[in-house]
């Protein structure tokens, strides 16, 4: 949430903020803004809306400046508005600074500094923190580092903050507690990131911050430290994320360009990973802990938004096959209730990008607890990542789109294979073992398959466009899928979709049920088929319209239901990974066609960095 980008060197640094910008947009896009320092006088531009409102009142400037820094909003406190866009700075113009994250204890820090006279034009919990780093510098005579770090040791809740001073025009401060910040090395230049997107087409070295750490960025050199001012030496890491695999290659959004790329996507996410002949996983992540996963006695899978159907997906996989009790939670819920954690737990943490914030922070008490927590994350580096003391990643590419799509089912190849690491270390027999993975690396063609069915798709997106309801309805390991397609429906269309098990329908839901209500049964060959045909028939007596995704060769359905989208078969264990395809396509589609910006949806952000 949020994008923070940040510039220092011998070149115009307004260009590079300006593109950074637009690469990181899909973090916060209610407003945006830039500050720089030219010839000792610091400047700021803001706008609300989007990158391009910004760029357009930028452009029209021509300005050359060789230090800046730039934010896309993802507003918590205060409307999107031009004051309220960051960067946000002290009356005299001399500090600048951009933040993400929550400034908790804002309002008893405000009221302290408007007895000293401060004075506040914004209604953002930013706006204290520029202005306490202000007071300090005056006060105590401080440099920026200094002043900085004393205002953050004051400050409760979580920042990734970057900070310019006229006075210091040399250098760019930056700190970071519990959202993400990234360095970026040149040759004679520096860069600051919320993550590494911005980067990519200027620089491969990167420094990732740690919580409670800062530094002080000068064009040639960087100099970092904790909190408490002691010195620390960063390790420089190596980026692989190529610049062409965040561009829309010709789709007209990321989303359709994400949904169209998952046989390649997900083939990434088991290249290496399958040993055929002998039904096993190799996940080298998982190295040296593959006893004491398969030896847990419970497992819990902790998640937020579409991840957490992926680990509700899982909590069927594993349960079935491994036999070990798994529980999930969603991590909000996780971290602040008083979960029973015990050293043979294994709590699996699932975030595409890595980042979530209550993802990280349930981590984090969960490790406290002597459990053995894994990270399954889609960004390399990311901070879940790191935090985990082992893990998998998913390798399914940046992930752009706002609606999370190439992530779900890479997450779920990725639980499909620890499940099968796990069972095969139990009580999963070689023959099921080769017929689960031979089933694994079928699944690129099958997808492949489905994607075809593309123009299928939005014809039943023309008829339903205008619908105000949607309901999903799937058992057993279609479930979550039907949780999964309403909230693909809800993100991006803003048609109102509920997502339950089939069979509770008739404790509730079948009352919505009338000739404009669409019912979309996720509805495969599997051991519940039969039950879901009875649920549809209960829909159709109540003159409902019936969506199904069944399988090809399923002819029985045809005269039930309005309309059928047949996909191939696959092991019952991964059918939520095929079934899922047609649901995404199908909310694309009827998003598109009411005209709405399917890849920045209203209010949403991706990578949720605060609470
Ligand atoms: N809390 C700050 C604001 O509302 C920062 C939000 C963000 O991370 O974009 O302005």
């Amino acid at each position: 949430m949020c994008g923070i980008v940040g510039y220092i060197g011998n070149d115009n640094s307004i260009p590079i903020l300006l593109e950074g910008l637009k690469r990181l947009e899909y973090r916060g896009y209610d407003s945006a803004g830039i500050s720089y320092i030219k010839d000792g006088i610091g400047e700021v531009i803001k706008r609300q809306g989007k990158v391009s409102a910004l760029t357009e009142a930028v452009e029209r400037e021509n300005i050359s400046a060789p230090i800046g820094i730039g934010h896309t909003r993802w507003a918590t406190h205060g409307v999107p508005n031009e004051i309220n866009a960051h960067p946000h700075y002290n009356r005299e113009k001399s500090l600048f600074l951009i933040h993400n994250g929550i400034i908790e204890n804002y309002l008893s820090i405000k009221a302290g500094l408007v007895k000293e006279g401060y004075e506040f034009f914004t209604d953002t919990d930013t706006e204290v923190l520029v202005n306490l780093i202000d007071r300090y510098i005056k006060k105590k005579n401080l440099s920026l580092f200094q002043a900085v770090r004393y205002a953050l040791n004051e400050v409760e809740g979580t920042y990734g903050i970057a900070v310019l001073s006229i006075a210091e025009p040399d250098k760019i401060v930056v700190a970071k507690n519990g959202s993400p910040l990234v360095i970026g090395i040149g040759d004679q230049e520096n860069f600051i990131a919320s993550d590494v997107n911005a980067l990519v087409s200027h620089t491969k070295q990167v420094v990732y911050l740690e919580d409670n750490e800062m530094a002080v960025i000068y064009k040639d050199r960087f100099v970092a430290k904790t909190i408490s001012d002691e010195r620390i030496e960063k390790e420089i890491h190596e980026i692989t994320v190529d610049a062409d695999e965040i561009t829309k290659g010709g789709f007209p959004h990321f989303m359709l360009k994400e949904i169209m790329e998952q046989p390649e996507s997900v083939r990434n996410s088991m290249r290496g990973r399958l040993i055929l002949d002998e039904g096993l996983i190799k996940l080298g992540g998982l190295l040296g802990y593959e006893q004491r996963i398969a030896n847990s006695n419970r497992i819990i899978i902790s998640a937020c938004g579409t991840s957490w159907h992926a680990a509700l997906v899982a909590e069927y996989m594993i349960e079935e096959f491994c036999g070990i009790p798994v529980e999930v939670e969603y991590a909000s819920e996780f971290r602040y209730r008083h979960p029973v954690i015990r050293k043979d737990d294994t709590i699996i943490f699932i975030s595409q990008s890595g980042e979530t914030l209550d993802t990280l922070a349930a981590l984090k008490e969960a490790k406290r607890r002597g459990a053995l927590v894994m990270g399954v994350c889609n960004v390399v580096g990311s901070s879940i990542a790191r935090a985990s003391e082992t893990g998998v990643y998913i390798h399914a590419g940046p992930e752009i789109g706002v609606a999370s799509t190439k992530a779900f089912t890479s997450q779920l190849i990725v639980m499909a294979l620890i499940t099968v690491l796990i069972a095969r270390n139990r009580q999963m027999s070689q023959i099921e073992g080769v017929e689960l993975t031979k089933a694994i690396s079928e699944l690129p063609e099958k997808i492949q398959e489905i994607l075809e069915l593309n123009d299928q798709i939005e014809k039943i997106a023309e008829v339903y466009k205008n619908a105000s309801n949607f309901l999903y309805l799937g058992r057993g390991y279609n479930f979550p899928v039907a949780l999964e397609g309403a909230l693909k429906l809800k993100e991006i269309s803003y048609i109102h979709a509920e997502g339950y098990p089939a069979a509770e329908m008739k404790h509730g839901p079948i009352a919505l049920i009338d000739d404009n209500m669409p019912a979309v049964f996720v509805a495969p060959n599997d051991p519940t088929y039969e039950k879901i045909i009875s649920n549809i028939m209960e829909v159709k007596a109540r003159n409902g319209k019936v969506i199904a995704i069944a399988c090809n060769g399923d002819s029985k359905i045809d005269d039930m239901v309005d309309h059928v989208i047949k996909i191939p078969t696959t092991h019952r264990m991964l059918t939520p990974i095929l079934t899922v395809i047609p649901l995404q396509l199908l909310a694309y589609h009827i998003a598109v066609k009411k005209g709405l910006n399917v890849d920045q949806p209203r209010n949403l952000a991706k990578s949720v960095t605060v609470e």
